[in-house]
Parts: C-alpha cells; sequence; structure tokens
C-alpha cells in the first residue's frame, strides 16, 4: 500500500497528497514543524515534540488549528494507517494558502500536515566505530534575526552548512555561531565530555533544544554523570575525551574525528556508549503507546 499523508483532516496516498503552489510554507519557509519517532508502537517524548511545536508556532505568531490532544491524535492515526510501529514522523504547520506578496494576515488557515515513513539512519558501522566531522564556514544563524530554538521552515541556514560538508566529503558539519562559538551541527546537537564534565552549549549561544539533548540532560543526572551547559570552542572539543551528536533520526552517535583531529582515543568513549544504551532504554517506555490492531 502507498504511505498515505495527513493533509488538514484528510489522509491521501503519497502521489495525490499535495498542497497549493500559494502556500505560504512553500513561497518563505513560512511554518513550523517537528521530526519524531516511533519505537515499538511507541511515540517517543510526544508531549515534549509538541510544545515545541506550538511554542516555535507562538513566536511567529502561527494559529495552529489543532489543540495539542486533536494534533497527538492525528500522529497516532497516521501511523497506525500506515501500519507502522518504528517510524519517523514528520509534522508541518505552515501559515496556509495567501497571495504572492508576505503579509501573513492573507492566510486565512494554517496548513497541517504529518508525513511518516520508515526512517534513515546512518549505517550501523558508524555507531560501532564513530563518526568523522568538520567545522564549515556558514555560521549558524544569530538568535536576535531567526533564532535557531524557533524551529521554523527556514533551514537555508543548515543546508548551507550541509553544503559545504558535502563538498569536503562529510555527512555532518559543526557549525559555530557568531562569536565563533560552538553551536550544533546542522540537523544534531553536540556534546562533549571535557574533564569528566558532560559539556554542551547552551541553546542561546545559537543551537535548537534538542528532544534528544534533553533526554541526554536527564540521563546524565539519572546516571550521575558530571554535567554543563557552557561556551565550547574547538580546541574545547579537540581536546575532549569523548564527543558525540544527538537528534530524533541520528539518536546518538559517537564522533571521534574533527577536523583532522582525533577525539579521546578515536573511538567511541565509555560515557558515550553507556549514555546510548541508557537512550535505547529510554525509547521503550517514555512516550506514548498506541495500538496497529489486526
Ligand atoms: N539541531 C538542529 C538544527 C536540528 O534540525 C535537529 C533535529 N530536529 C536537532 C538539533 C536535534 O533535535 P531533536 O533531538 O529534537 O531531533
Amino acid at each position: 500500500m502507498e504511505l498515505q499523508a495527513y493533509i488538514d483532516g484528510k489522509w491521501y496516498p503519497k502521489s495525490e497528497a499535495k498542497v497549493s503552489i500559494f502556500d505560504h510554507g512553500l513561497l518563505y519557509g513560512d511554518g513550523v514543524f517537528e521530526g519524531i519517532r516511533s519505537y515499538n508502537s511507541l511515540v517517543f517524548k510526544l508531549q515534549e515534540h509538541l510544545e515545541r511545536l506550538y511554542e516555535s508556532a507562538h513566536t511567529i505568531m502561527l494559529e495552529i488549528p489543532l489543540t495539542r490532544e486533536e494534533m497527538a491524535k492525528a500522529v497516532i492515526r497516521t501511523l497506525q494507517i500506515n501500519r507502522l510501529s518504528n517510524a519517523y514522523v514528520r509534522l508541518v504547520v505552515t501559515r496556509g494558502v495567501g497571495d504572492l506578496g508576505l503579509d501573513p494576515k492573507k492566510c486565512k488557515r494554517a496548513t497541517v500536515i504529518i508525513i511518516t515513513d520508515k526512517i534513515i539512519l546512518y549505517p550501523d558501522e558508524l555507531y560501532r566505530n564513530g563518526l568523522e566531522i568538520i567545522t564549515v564556514p556558514t555560521v549558524r544563524n544569530l538568535p536576535e534575526a531567526l533564532n535557531p530554538s524557533l524551529k521554523s521552515l527556514n533551514y537555508l541556514n543548515n543546508i548551507m552548512a550541509k553544503i559545504e560538508a558535502g563538498i569536503a566529503g562529510y555527512q555532518e558539519a559543526i557549525m559555530l555561531n557568531f562569536q565563533g562559538y560552538v553551536a550544533e551541527c546542522t540537523g544534531d546537537n553536540i556534546f562533549a565530555m571535557r574533564q569528566g564534565t558532560l559539556v554542551t552549549p547552551p541553546t542561546y549561544l545559537g543551537a535548537l533544544k534538542g528532544i534528544t539533548r534533553g533526554a541526554i540532560i536527564e540521563l546524565a543526572r539519572k546516571l550521575k554523570v558530571p554535567f554543563e551547559e557552557r561556551i565550547l570552542t574547538r580546541h574545547d572539543l579537540f581536546n575532549a575525551e569523548e564527543v558525540f551528536l544527538t537528534g530524533t533520526a541520528a539518536e546518538v552517535i559517537p564522533v571521534v574525528k574533527i577536523d583532522g583531529r582525533k577525539i579521546g582515543e578515536g573511538a567511541p568513549g565509555k560515557s558515550t556508549l553507556k549514555l546510548m544504551r541508557a537512550f535505547h532504554a529510554l525509547t521503550k517506555t517514555d512516550g506514548v503507546r498506541y495500538k496497529l490492531g489486526d
């Protein structure tokens, strides 16, 4: 069966799931989105994802025409219709259909889209041996211009960085903020073990408040791994004992080389492996369960 996508209250086969060319999500990247995972019929941290989505919408003064409860139901229904127990869910809310001008007031109703699909992850080998990444020249958006904590449809900043990573032959890249401090990666947050303390940059330096990032902070506290949110420079990363990235699609992935410098022993570190295991356990319990039926 062809995948069924939700658009404004109805489900359409993938090949027929279309939106207007006048939708401001397409014309201006005016909208917000979420990437969510389901594991064994459990939508991982669904409430946290919905909270971030509604907060992002509030900041851009976009009224979502569904309550959070209705949105949660629509997400689950979409997974059920597609009979997916392990999936990636893309939730998109655009400003809706308007005219060719910028004015969002011309858009009478937001467009709500839910797409589910099988997940694309890094190959297993990279989780065992670690990822090599680089720093790219494109800096992360200035928070006062377009706050990276707002998960908007404007992803060109990250796409530019992803292009630069690709040209150099890498899959992921570190983005610095306008001051030269480490912000995050193009689609993942970054953590380092530095002198026994787990460190990640505060989001006000220019990072998304990742749901996986939040889960790792929660697990570090539980496992009594010393943790701090503080400024990180490239020098700090090069000389860290361990580095890893976090994201809904990537989960927790070790980093073993940055800009040609070996990190720690050049293999996934002990704390990283411990947090990876704890994260996998959390994906089995922390979320909203659903049934697929017969
Ligand atoms: N940073 C950016 C720029 C992202 O796009 C993502 C993926 N949504 C993340 C970090 C990781 O966030 P999360 O753990 O919520 O997927």
